[in-house]
């Protein structure tokens, strides 16, 4: 169903009106984590005076440790709907449990799981019946085959409005948290029609690291960024060290512009 083969022409997915696919470079940009309704609020004003047309932000954080924050649940879904009323932008938020999808979904625009869960077969299948987008993450150990294979169960639920989303991969690196697989991008876009993201906050998890990541990716095809901003990224309970601030992403914003777009 996600394979190109059966389907040539590549697709555009419509995110509460916004298109992700070949004929746009979609900025999706938000908090890493909901924490308070003026630091999502900020974030959003950020993301959407840089020219985002979508809003992220995490209410459900699925954390290596479990003394980490966990993020503040439905409470935090409701902070994201008064953002989007406020600003406008729809909202992509993250799912980590099959139990939450329906909870989760009437509030989303787009629904996001993470590479913890990329192979979490319930999720996926879950987020398939739910009617709306699902942005999917590439599992962090996973091949681009398998990657593929997560989004045909999601698709076999009658969902094909599915963002893949490239955030990096374990390897032997340790200079980098993950490491940008470049070459993900044009090798998905050739096996599906499928829109392919990036996220080059997760991947490099070093703001210094986001825009030239960012440059990669453009450069490479991909229909899409979705970057971390923070207003105030010392005080972030999740990924400080990856947030942009205010003039950071403006600039990102300005230099994705400047490439012009591949065919
Ligand atoms: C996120 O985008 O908030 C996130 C946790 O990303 P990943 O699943 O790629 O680590």
């Amino acid at each position: 169903l996600v394979s190109r083969d059966n389907h040539p022409e590549r697709s555009t997915v419509s995110v509460g009106g916004v298109p992700i696919g070949p004929d746009t470079v979609t900025l999706i940009a938000g908090p890493c984590a909901v924490e308070t309704p003026q630091q999502t609020l900020e974030a959003a004003q950020m993301a959407k005076a840089a020219g985002a047309t979508l809003l992220r932000g995490g209410a459900y954080k699925p954390r290596t440790s479990p003394y980490a924050f966990q993020g503040l649940g439905e409470a935090g879904l409701r902070i994201l709907a008064d953002v989007r009323a406020e600003t406008g932008l729809p909202i992509v938020t993250e799912v980590v449990d099959a139990h939450d999808v329906e909870l989760v979904a009437s509030y989303a625009d787009m629904l996001q799981v993470g590479t913890r869960n990329a192979q979490n077969f319930a999720l996926l299948q879950a987020v398939g019946g739910i009617g709306k987008p699902v942005m999917l993450k590439r599992g962090m150990s996973a091949t681009i085959e398998e990657w593929l294979m997560a989004a045909e169960y999601i698709a076999q639920r009658g969902n094909l409005d599915i963002v893949l989303c490239e955030r990096g991969i374990r390897t032997f690196e340790t200079a980098t948290r993950n490491t940008l697989d470049v070459s993900a991008v044009p090798v998905a876009q050739r096996l599906s029609h499928l829109p392919v993201i990036v996220d080059p906050s997760h991947s490099g998890g070093r703001r210094d690291l986001v825009l030239p990541l960012t440059r990669a990716a453009i450069a490479a095809g991909a229909d899409g960024v979705i970057i971390d901003v923070h207003p105030h990224p010392e005080q972030a309970l999740c990924d400080g060290p990856q947030a942009l601030v205010d003039g950071d992403l403006r600039e990102l914003s300005r230099v994705m512009r400047q490439f012009p777009p591949l065919l």
